[in-house]
């Protein structure tokens, strides 16, 4: 048997930091990349289509629905956004790990099919500093920020269902933490023996 990839659920409130978080782990890390999910939230400036999110259509998204395309799909905060069941099946197999950055309701639904994943929940040091990041972060109207700081307790009352919890208070420190969490993943002995099964072998007979 040979190694499949890991796949990692990350999820917090929005503006906690996980995009910014992922985006700095997959740069001090190999074998592992993020899912570009679909979504019918309107990019924000400076997004592009294919790299920050695949952004669909509602009818577009509802296709794949009926061809039972997403590994999961969620509503979240009025838009639909949803995991390519396909490109991340593919990439498991290659053996890369993948990391889903996806809601509380998506990540329930992914434990269900994926047994072996690993979930990681970020939460901002203070409600204060949640809503700061929103807005410093200056993408989303006043409107918008306001929805997401009254959903921010929905997404973290969650916080118990993953496996664990990091708090992105100084960035630096919630980066180590996420690395360990990756790292000690791979050393775990169900995946550990898959990657040296040639030296296991070697030393056994
Ligand atoms: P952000 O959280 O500030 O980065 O805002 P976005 O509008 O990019 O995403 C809103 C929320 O949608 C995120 O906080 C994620 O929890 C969730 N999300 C993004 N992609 C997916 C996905 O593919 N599936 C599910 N279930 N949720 C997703
Ligand atoms: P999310 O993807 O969870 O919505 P982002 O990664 O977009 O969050 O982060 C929200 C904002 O907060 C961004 O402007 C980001 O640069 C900033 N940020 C993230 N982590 C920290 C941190 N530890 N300290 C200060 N600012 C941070
Ligand atoms: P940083 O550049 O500090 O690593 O990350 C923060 C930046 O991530 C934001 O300023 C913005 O450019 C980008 N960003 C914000 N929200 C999102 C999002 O929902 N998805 C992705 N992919 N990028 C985002």
């Amino acid at each position: 048997m040979t190694r499949t990839g890991q796949l990692f659920i990350v999820s917090a409130p929005s503006g906690a930091g996980k995009t910014s978080l992922v985006k700095a782990l997959l740069e001090t890390l190999s074998d592992i990349e993020v899912s570009v999910s679909s979504t019918t939230r309107a990019p924000r400036s400076g997004e592009v289509s294919g790299i920050d999110y695949h952004f669909i259509s509602e009818e577009g998204f509802q296709q794949v629905v009926a061809q039972d395309g997403f590994l999961e799909y969620a509503t979240v905060f009025g838009n639909s956004y949803g995991t390519s069941k396909r490109l991340v099946d593919e990439k498991l197999a290659q053996g890369v790990d993948i990391i889903l950055e996806i809601d509380w309701q998506g990540a329930q639904q992914v434990r269900r099919v994926m047994k072996d994943s690993c979930s990681i929940f970020i939460l901002p040091p203070s409600k204060q500093v949640l809503e700061e990041r929103l807005r410093g972060r200056g993408l989303d109207s006043d409107e918008v920020i306001n929805k997401r700081m009254r959903t921010a307790v929905d997404e973290m009352v969650h916080h118990e269902e993953y496996d664990f919890l990091v708090v992105n208070d100084d960035f630096e420190v919630a980066l180590d933490e996420l690395a360990m969490i990756v790292k000690t993943q791979r050393l775990a002995m169900k995946r550990g023996k898959l990657t040296h099964s040639a030296l296991i072998n070697q030393l056994l007979n």
